[in-house]
């Protein structure tokens, strides 16, 4: 039994504008101890994906499915049955640590309400609990600085405080949104060097989401590349790096910048990203694919599940997206 298993996932937002269909019919599975990325520009749905497993979709959200966590469904379930699950089983971090810490209550207060409310810890307790988990996320002098509040740390050091806190009480599963973007690179790398270490320690599995493919190398060990809501590929980290055998992959991987090549411009992919409330008929790639043919806006491509268990939704073969590829380095 996988620790997650979403089947069929779809997320509506009812808006003064009609309904935007953010996800349509994503699958994916989790094992414990495993690391997924879920990579997207801004507006592919990947955030509204695991939003809408933890309950957190806006009131005007909707989303229909199934989310079986340790073989129990959490999807839709009652805030106080969410409950349950949320931090006790799964953490969550967000992009920005400042908006996610109360700047009003000190860092070991915020930490030590955790586990007293969720592991009915004693005061006493709970207080070394926390120092012990800011020294596993390496907060220098952690006993004297978790007296600080929020604005006392930098930028990386909340960052941290965040991981800290959404690790307290041991999940399964850590979903990291987005978590290095409001930080500067060095910094950056820290942070995600930071996550792996604690997977290996903790044993824990992680949704790391994030629009940078270049931040998922190394680090997560499968990847779900998502484009207009839906899945577009799914296949191992290395594999995927070495050979995309999506355009969408394609497109992402040629505009991570490359300092073993002396290019005079940055590549990108033309185009934006489709308006959700008016998406393009077919493939939601379409208007922005080098590749596109005709049958691809006459109809929505499947996605198919290959023998060892990566996937794809593309209308073309694999082979021809990797020979373009080749042809590009050459
Ligand atoms: Fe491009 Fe067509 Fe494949 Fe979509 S289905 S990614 S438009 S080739």
């Amino acid at each position: 039994m996988s620790l997650l298993s979403v089947r069929d996932l779809s997320v509506t937002f009812n808006t003064l504008d009609g309904k935007v269909h953010a996800v349509n019919g994503v699958n994916f599975d989790l094992e414990e101890k495993q690391s997924l990325a879920i990579v997207g520009e801004s507006g592919s749905g990947k955030s509204q994906t695991v939003f809408s497993l933890m309950g957190l979709l806006s009131s005007n959200g909707t989303s229909s499915g199934s989310v079986l966590f340790n073989g129990q469904e959490i999807l839709n379930l009652p805030e106080n049955e969410l409950n349950k699950f949320r931090a006790n089983e799964i953490g969550i971090i967000f992009q920005d640590p400042m908006t996610s810490l109360n700047p009003y209550m000190k860092v070991s207060d915020q930490l030590m309400e955790v586990l007293i409310h969720h592991k009915g810890l004693s005061k006493r307790e709970a207080f070394n609990e926390s120092v012990d988990m800011l020294d596993a996320v390496k907060i220098p002098d952690a006993r004297n600085r978790i007296m600080f509040y929020p604005h006392e740390f930098s930028g990386g050091m909340r960052q941290r405080v965040m991981i800290a806190m959404s690790l307290l009480c041991r999940p399964k599963l850590l979903i990291a949104d987005e978590p290095t973007t409001a930080l500067d690179v060095t910094v950056q790398s820290q942070i995600m060097n930071l996550l792996s270490e604690l997977q290996q320690e903790f044993g824990t599995a992680i949704i790391l989401i994030t629009h940078d493919l270049g931040v998922v190398a190394g680090a997560c060990e499968k990847t779900l590349v998502m484009y207009g809501g839906r899945v577009m590929e799914y296949n191992h980290t290395d594999q995927l790096f070495k050979q995309p055998t999506h355009p969408y992959t394609k497109g992402l991987l040629s505009a991570i910048p490359r300092l073993d090549l002396n290019e005079e411009e940055l590549n990108t992919i033309p185009g934006n990203p489709p308006n959700m409330l008016n998406p393009p008929s077919g493939c939601p790639f379409q208007p922005r694919c080098e590749f596109a043919e005709q049958k691809c806006s006459d109809s929505l491509p499947d996605l198919l599940v290959n023998k060892d268990d990566t996937k794809r939704a593309c209308h073309l073969d694999s082979d021809k997206i990797i020979s373009s590829s080749r042809e590009a380095q050459l």
